[in-house]
């Protein structure tokens, strides 16, 4: 009689079937077991500089701490006034025309943005162009919204550069928006004004938003110049996401931002979607609000470290440099951001699952990294190396998976 009532199973969201977001997935989880056991892993996987020594500017943690005690309220929904400046500010630098401070919505991290922003757009079976490969979230936030993401391969071959005949083969009248992540994660590319001007006409014929993802906008080697999409054309709408996460390396703060630009005339509907998401929740981490204004207008700290000396520009030159040394393995340069995606030859290294491949060079030689399946690439050949630590771990690492990948050429 008091037999206890069987519990129904419960089940994820049928909304979650199509969500895939493998850079924190199962093999990071085994690797924080191996740890826990006592491993001491070398971690390529994550693109989070401040484990590594790399400190946010000083100026903009003394801001936030002296802000603290004015921190605890919320802000306006799309951020405080004066991060909001600031911002403004920012896009006019980089050539954006026409923005205002009520074009300016603060975020969670560009993270949280995304996510709003797809959630807003999308009905059910409505397409997105995002890049193959791609940093994983674009495309889960596209499935989480209802939305098809159809990946344009970006072409090795050219640097890593989108191909536009795929952009344009990818294309029906369901179409709605295409994703540019410029500079790219996982590749480091940086897009030529040529390629973003072919881009927007695309956009112009098909009427597509275009949403641009350039959080690392300021980490950029041989001194190369990013040129933002939405300074090249004012007849579109275009939503551009930058953030303090890579610029400043403060993560942490969960501090990012959209700014929409060019013609919002046609846009009233899906702009009043958008704020009503953001007054949803209320308002972003008001703290790291506040670190925003002095970020941008402050000391640019990042031009020390991409400096032809600068340690970030030594770590990419020591690990592209290694990890080519070893047979089969090639990789493009990258011009920006904080990644490798090297390629595997597949003759030499008959990959068939990636994920389990990198679960095996962390059970073996305690490295890990992140299988290039996890960022919609459509092969089994690459991998996405990050190269942040220090030079003496990256010549360990690499040199642990140089031998890992002796003894699969050997089998
Ligand atoms: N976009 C790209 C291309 C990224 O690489 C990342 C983080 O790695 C993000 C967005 C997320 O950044 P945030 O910390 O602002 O949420």
């Amino acid at each position: 009689a008091d037999k206890k009532p069987r519990l129904r199973t419960i089940q994820k969201s049928t909304k979650l079937d199509n969500v895939c977001y493998d850079i924190r997935g199962p093999v990071m989880a085994r690797a924080r077991q191996m740890e826990e056991e006592g491993q001491r892993i070398i971690k390529l996987n994550i693109g989070n500089p401040a484990p590594f020594g790399f400190e946010a500017p000083e100026e903009i943690v003394q801001d936030v701490i002296l802000n603290l005690p004015n921190a605890s309220g919320y802000s306006d929904s799309k951020g405080l006034f004066a991060a909001r400046k600031a911002i403004m500010h920012e896009t006019q630098r980089k050539g954006i025309a026409g923005v205002t401070i009520d074009d300016i919505i603060v975020g969670n991290g560009v993270s949280e943005l995304i996510v709003m922003a797809m959630q807003a757009l999308l009905n059910n079976g409505d397409e997105v162009l995002v890049p193959a490969p791609d940093y994983p979230l674009w495309t889960a936030a596209v499935s989480l919204g209802g939305g098809k993401p159809r990946h344009y391969l970006c072409d090795e071959g050219a640097g890593w550069l989108p191909d536009l005949d795929d952009i344009r083969a990818k294309i029906t009248p369901s179409t709605r928006a295409i994703v540019i992540i410029n500079p790219n994660n996982p590749t480091g590319a940086l897009y030529p004004t040529e390629l973003l001007r072919e881009i927007l006409e695309i956009a112009r014929q098909h009427q597509l938003i275009v949403y641009a993802d350039e959080i690392y906008d300021k980490v950029l080697f041989d001194g190369v110049v990013h040129t933002s999409i939405a300074s090249l054309a004012d007849d579109l709408l275009i939503v551009t996401f930058n953030g303090l996460s890579k610029n400043y390396r403060a993560c942490g703060y969960r501090s990012g931002w959209l700014v929409v630009s060019g013609d919002k005339r046609h846009a009233k509907d899906y702009l009043e979607g958008l704020n009503m998401l953001a007054s949803m929740r209320l308002c972003s981490n008001v703290p790291g609000q506040h670190a925003i204004q002095t970020a941008l207008g402050g000391y640019q700290s990042i031009n020390d470290l991409v400096a032809p000396s600068g340690r970030l520009t030594r770590q990419r030159d020591l690990a592209h440099e290694l990890l080519t040394l070893i047979p089969g393995v090639s990789c493009v340069k990258p011009k920006a951001a904080m990644y490798l995606f090297p390629r595997l030859d597949p003759k030499l290294y008959p990959i068939h699952d990636d994920q389990k491949f990198i679960l095996n060079l962390l059970e073996e030689e305690r490295v890990l990294v992140v299988q290039g399946t996890g960022f919609n690439w459509p092969r089994p050949d690459h991998l996405r190396v990050v190269f942040l630590p220090h030079e003496e771990d990256l010549t360990e690492a690499i040199g642990r998976m140089s031998r890992f990948l002796d003894r699969q050429r050997a089998h």
